[in-house]
């Protein structure tokens, strides 16, 4: 899926440590180095059973984004996505619709796929799930035993068998990680949230209320795994990410990434479980995309108001111009589809390839400069979008045409290339 990098038609300047991201845990821009010439980055992937809309197209676009700008700086990038299909939710939708929640994983997961086909997304270097990692999240279980950051809570009347939790307190001993140092939010945010997003603070004989599910016990009519230290179960699910990334990516690796409502408790523990361990940070840096909603309320399965990439792709709306809309926001910004914003980036799309008949010589050297300054500032697509509308207008309004010494359109390789647009 990488072919666009050969052959490139204008050289890309090499922006070595010219890249600035919005760190959430320090809540400023950063600069991004990369070492060795290989950048490293960890995007937490879908739990399959509500693919894809809209906010997942924006984080999954917004990390592309990420991920075309190093290729295309020349270096070697090694990016892991995971997909949760082992999880409370997949379970509750499968029992809903009653199918068994492997084939319901399975057909969402495949779903996915096509969707990111479809806008251009291009695949990471690892795709893994739970059930296929199984074994090294165990191991990373264990780990924690051995380090004292974990303890099991005996069963009660509603959870009758004995769960493994990760005790905050101790890993703050053991390790460099404070809670909240990676989502920054206060404690009264976090205690908030906690429960909001498959948090337990009222679970009988937790140390801290806070303390995250490592290992579930097994439960009658859920998968489990044999396991001779943990006893039958499966893995929580910030675990199965610090693992996943511990066997794919070099520790720290560069950017650890995912929408925004991951900041806590996802990321925060994922990165504390993994600290535990390593004596290492997870990641150098944690960046997090924008929440998208329609017509102005938030989507979300409750409110039954999710627009799916499938749906508006069958309904025969154009894959590039969902792109191009979702480049059109900030990947920070909280945002609001509507169709009308949809019919706006058509019309900008077909402004582009009209002024494709008029590209002249040097043009695609100095749009590649400008798209690349705008994407090295914390990924600024809306500003690489006006760069292209500034050269389409221009082009357009010459009317000179095509320059027949031109090898290619080169313009519309470096729109390809940099911001995953296709123009033909
Ligand atoms: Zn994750």
């Amino acid at each position: 899926m990488k072919s666009w990098i050969t052959p490139f038609p204008v050289a890309i300047p090499k922006q070595e440590d010219g890249l600035q991201l919005f760190d959430t845990a320090t809540q400023q821009k950063q600069r991004v180095s990369v070492h060795d010439n290989h950048a490293t980055m960890y995007v937490c992937g879908i739990t399959p059973y509500d693919a894809t809309h809209l906010g997942h197209a924006n984080t999954y676009v917004a990390f592309d984004l990420l991920y075309r700008y190093w290729i295309a700086a020349g270096y070697r990038v090694t990016y892991t996505q995971n997909v949760t299909d082992v999880d409370d939710p997949l379970f509750e939708r499968a029992r809903e619709i009653g199918v068994d929640y492997q084939e319901l994983g399975q057909e969402q997961t495949d779903l996915f796929r096509s969707d990111m086909q479809h806008l251009n997304v291009l695949a990471p270097s690892h795709y893994l799930g739970v059930a296929e990692t199984v074994d090294w999240i165990r191991t990373l279980v264990r780990q924690m035993m051995d380090a004292g950051v974990a303890y099991t809570v005996e069963g009660d009347d509603q959870n009758p068998a004995g769960d493994i939790y990760f005790s905050i307190e101790a890993a703050e001993q053991h390790s460099d990680w404070r809670l909240g140092s990676v989502s920054a939010y206060s404690q009264d945010e976090m205690e908030e949230i906690f429960p909001e997003r498959g948090g337990d603070p009222d679970r009988a004989g937790k140390k801290n209320p806070l303390d995250p599910l490592i290992w579930s016990a097994r439960r009658e009519g859920e998968p489990y795994w044999h396991d001779d230290v943990l006893g039958a179960g499966r893995p929580g699910w910030h675990v199965e990410c610090s693992a996943i990334a511990h066997h794919t990516l070099p520790v720290p690796f560069t950017v650890q990434g995912g929408g925004s409502d991951l900041r806590f408790p996802h990321h925060e523990f994922s990165a504390a479980h993994a600290t535990s361990v390593t004596d290492s940070p997870m990641s150098k840096h944690y960046v997090h995309s924008g929440m998208v909603g329609l017509d102005g309320v938030k989507m979300s399965k409750s409110l039954g108001n999710l627009e799916l990439v499938s749906n508006l792709v069958a309904r025969g709306e154009s894959p590039m111009a969902i792109r191009t809309l979702l480049l059109d926001n900030h990947y920070r910004s909280d945002w609001s589809y509507t169709d009308h914003a949809l019919t706006a980036a058509n019309q900008r799309l077909e402004s582009w390839k009209t002024a494709m008949a008029f590209e002249q010589p040097g043009q695609a050297e100095a749009l590649t400069t400008e798209i690349f300054s705008a994407m090295s500032d914390d990924l600024d697509a809306p500003r690489a979008l006006e760069a292209v509308d500034a050269w389409a207008a221009q082009a357009t309004q010459q009317a000179v045409p095509r320059d027949s010494n031109l090898q290619s359109i080169n313009v519309a390789v470096i729109v390809d290339a940099l911001l995953g647009i296709k123009l033909y």
